[in-house]
């Protein structure tokens, strides 16, 4: 099991490591027939690192029932602000991709697979490209795909429109992408991260040994904001926010800490909190994809705010009315808020009917960023 406190402080492998690496995590698990791996995964309760924390065994499971030809997309979009823990796994962890890429192919046989690295990561890009070609056929077919710059583009059925050449715009599920996705073939999406780490879960007991029960082995967290500098590191779930946030080099008591776009923001995280699954739900919030902003003023924090609600509004792919109307109303009544740290009802009412009636998760986002702050930092709060 691999565990580092800072990937910065790796040593960046050459093309030929990488290389020698992956073969060798191929050899390890060519040593595991694909029933065994499968029952592994379909049985226990491994989560994807992609912020829903899906159980993979349910998505494998679905994805099972159909024929092939089959996809799997691996999804390096990582299009939200300051989170730069896919271009970490790329640049320095490039074997244990392209293990796990080998792992989900061989063990579900797999047609072909999409590695969908966002544009912006030109030099990540320019190394896996030089891998798959070295390896040629001791590997799946595989396919480079540059995202789209749209953050929508990371959502999963977006992703699939990317990479059949349409915009990048989410589209309604059911059918999900596992029984129809890439040219309404079943497709698997899985984050990154999460490929990245199933070599470790079959062949590692120690991974297995990590973690808390609910939540299985290691996790990557990035953390920004009042911090020297963008900070990656992988630490068994359940390590203290504490411990994270002193290895990014922040050692006071936090004012506010955000666990993701998507997550509800709470005014201060006790810095006691262990960081896993089941814990930030019983603290009311949730651990998205493991992207932690931490700030240590008020000030710090609402420009942040300002930031976050802008570039919502920018990126809504406006297809949905909730979505579409609730970008243009939460950032003004937030300058609004800002001033009087009070909100109309008519407002608050609106946001929680962001939460229905859209394609996708982007609304609640927002919804969960607002209402977070109006929650936490009202006058009656
Ligand atoms: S919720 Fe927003 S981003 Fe998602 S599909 Fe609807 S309009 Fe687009």
């Amino acid at each position: 099991m691999i565990v580092f406190e800072n990937i910065a402080n790796q040593k960046l492998p050459s093309e030929d490591e990488i290389v020698d690496d992956i073969l060798t995590s191929v050899a390890t698990i060519k040593m595991y027939n694909r029933e065994t791996i499968k029952e592994k995964i379909l049985t226990s309760k491994l989560v994807g690192r992609g912020g829903s924390s899906t159980l993979i065994g349910t998505k494998w499971n679905h994805f099972l029932q159909f024929e092939s030809p089959k996809y799997l997309v691996v999804n390096a979009h990582e299009g939200e602000p300051f989170c730069e823990k896919d271009r970490a796994l790329l640049r320095y962890e490039t074997a244990r991709v392209f293990a796990g890429i080998y792992l989900i192919a061989h063990t579900l046989e797999i047609s072909e697979v999409f590695l969908a690295i966002n544009q912006k990561y030109k030099k990540e890009i320019e190394v896996a490209s030089k891998i798959t070609k070295k390896l040629g056929k001791k590997l799946p077919k595989i396919t480079i795909h540059e995202t789209s710059e749209r953050y929508i583009a990371g959502e999963e059925t977006a992703l699939i429109n990317d990479i059949e050449g349409n915009p990048p715009r989410p589209y309604q599920r059911p059918p999900y992408p596992t029984e129809k996705g890439i040219f309404n073939r079943p497709t698997l999406v899985h984050n990154l991260e999460t490929v990245a780490m199933l070599p470790a879960f079959i062949t590692d007991k120690d991974f297995t040994k990590a973690g808390t029960e609910q939540s299985i082995g290691t996790k990557l967290f990035c953390v920004s904001g009042d911090v020297p500098s963008v900070f990656v590191g992988e630490f068994p779930f359940g390590i203290s926010l504490k411990k994270v946030l002193s290895s990014a080099g922040f050692s006071e008591t936090p004012y506010a800490v955000m666990f993701g776009i998507d997550a509800p923001l709470n005014k201060i995280q006790s810095e006691n909190l262990m960081l896993s699954i089941e814990n930030l739900r019983a603290a009311n919030a949730h651990l998205g994809t493991g992207n932690i902003r931490v700030f240590n003023s008020e000030e710090s924090l609402f420009k942040h705010l300002f930031f976050l609600l802008d570039f919502l509004e920018k990126e809504t792919c406006a297809q949905c009315c909730p979505c579409r109307l609730g970008s243009k109303i939460l950032p003004i009544a937030f300058r609004k808020f800002y001033e009087t740290k009070t909100i109309e009802d008519e407002v608050l009412f609106y946001a929680k009917q962001m939460y229905k009636a859209t394609k996708c998760s982007f609304a609640a986002a927002m919804a969960n960023c607002f209402l977070g702050v109006v929650a936490n930092f009202g006058r009656n709060s």
